[in-house]
């Protein structure tokens, strides 16, 4: 492998690892939406209702940036 390759392979690696961060925000302890102290750190929204309504702006949002 040379240099060429391994740059190309470090930049689909990153755009990977990109592409998968903006599809699925990470959980940060806290309601994504509301902001709420969630008691599970693997949960992302307090509820579904924050989910629903996050996941709405979310897309928008992305169609507004023309993504
Ligand atoms: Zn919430």
């Amino acid at each position: 492998m040379d240099e060429a390759d391994r740059a190309q392979m470090d930049m689909e690696q990153y755009s990977s690892v990109r592409k998968q961060q903006e599809e699925s925000p990470k959980s940060t302890g806290y309601c994504l939406y509301c902001g709420e102290k969630l008691k599970n750190k693997n949960q992302r929204w307090c509820d579904k209702d924050c989910r629903d309504d996050w996941e709405r702006e979310w897309k928008l949002r992305k169609k507004m940036s023309g993504q």
